[in-house]
């Protein structure tokens, strides 16, 4: 069997720099099984499109992909509602089903429905000192983002409990914007120190960047989010989508269509360079900067290649919106299938550990 770790760590050069070995290189080596998912904590938008939705969906046909719908996880912010995890996992598994996973090629698996990934954080928890989860790059923006003061222990230990969906499916792939990276090098930490301690066999994933840059809200923030209101979701009509386009921040300088403008700080442009042809990127480029287009028309044709997107999921949106049961059935099946692999696993972790009691 090919040693990837070690085939990876040599690819850096002389001085150990250049490659990340925690980065994947599909050129180079073979991986087989993805692991990736979201907490569902409302519905899905054209951020998660670009950053994760889109790119699964190219990935499903290449790696077998697992999507897990982080339930628990979701309470890491959210816990004082759990009342609305019921319909949030419903309406994650709308949006992947309605913008095309196709269920038979990814499983899609409901994290509180596979108790085996509690006990392997539990596991986990054990090999990591607070420190580095204090200063965990990712843990440290969002804390701030939220404007929290105390961290619960559950927030701190979120990459713990990622470490764990990761291991626990034997995922050897993890999609991840370059933001993410830290929690998939913590997770590598993780595991590799469970490996060495109890000579265990758990599999040290690799981090695939997408490289597409995080999708901005309407109000030109860093970040699209429901919470900042600034989100176009994969479930709004198209006369919502048309009217919230409508909203979004240009150029302030352009008062008139023929004023020079400049493309560079407009939300319209960077939602052009996600959406639209290479064509029409660069007549809007130059018509822009040139005084040749108008604002409104620009917005205008933007919504059409956001319209060419979105317009296919509607349909699918409406069948599974009528056969709600075909959606929880996936999510049933799924579930189902990972767990044998779950059940597997902590099996497997606790006989290198020698916690296995009885016959
Ligand atoms: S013409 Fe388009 S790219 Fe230029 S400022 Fe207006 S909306 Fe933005």
């Amino acid at each position: 069997m090919v040693n990837r770790k070690a085939l990876q760590e040599n690819s850096m050069d002389e001085h150990g720099k250049g490659v990340n070995p925690a980065i994947a290189d599909e050129t180079k080596f073979k991986y087989e099984r993805i692991l990736t998912g979201d907490r569902p904590t409302g519905p899905l938008h054209l951020g998660h499109y670009t950053g994760s939705l889109r790119n699964r969906i190219r990935l499903q046909d290449k790696y077998e992909t697992f999507i897990l719908i982080a339930d628990i996880q979701a309470l890491t912010t959210n816990f004082e509602h759990p009342e609305m995890l019921r319909e949030n996992i419903f309406l994650a598994a709308l949006d992947y089903l309605s913008s095309g996973i196709d269920p038979k090629l990814s499983t899609i698996i409901v994290q509180s429905m596979v108790p085996e990934i509690a006990e392997l954080t539990a596991f986990f928890s054990m090999l990591i000192s607070i420190n580095p989860l204090r200063h965990n790059p990712t843990i440290k923006t969002e804390a701030k983002e939220r404007g929290y003061k105390e961290l619960t222990y559950g927030f701190l230990g979120y990459p713990v409990s990622q470490a764990a969906d990761i291991a626990i499916f034997k995922a050897d792939l993890v999609p991840v914007g370059i933001d993410q990276l830290p929690h998939v090098e913590l997770a590598r930490k993780i595991i590799r120190k469970f490996n060495e301690l109890y000579c265990g066999k758990l599999i040290e994933p690799f981090a695939l960047i997408d490289k597409f840059p995080r999708l901005v809200g309407l109000d030109g923030g860093l970040k699209m989010s429901k919470s900042y209101g600034n989100s176009i979701n994969l479930s709004d009509s198209e006369g919502v989508v048309k009217g919230k386009i409508r909203t979004a921040l240009t150029d302030k300088n352009r008062i008139h269509p023929t004023d020079k403008g400049n493309p560079y700080i407009c939300t319209i442009f960077k939602y052009h360079t996600a959406f639209s042809s290479e064509t029409l990127i660069k007549e809007t480029e130059a018509n822009c900067k040139n005084g040749k287009i108008g604002c409104v028309q620009c917005k205008d044709n933007v919504f059409g290649s956001i319209k060419n997107i979105l317009e296919p999921m509607y349909e699918k949106r409406a069948y599974y919106s009528n056969n709600k049961d075909e959606v929880w059935d996936v999510l049933y099946e799924g579930t189902k299938k990972a767990r044998l692999i779950a059940e597997q696993t902590i099996n497997e972790a606790k006989k290198s550990m020698r916690i296995i009691y009885g016959d």
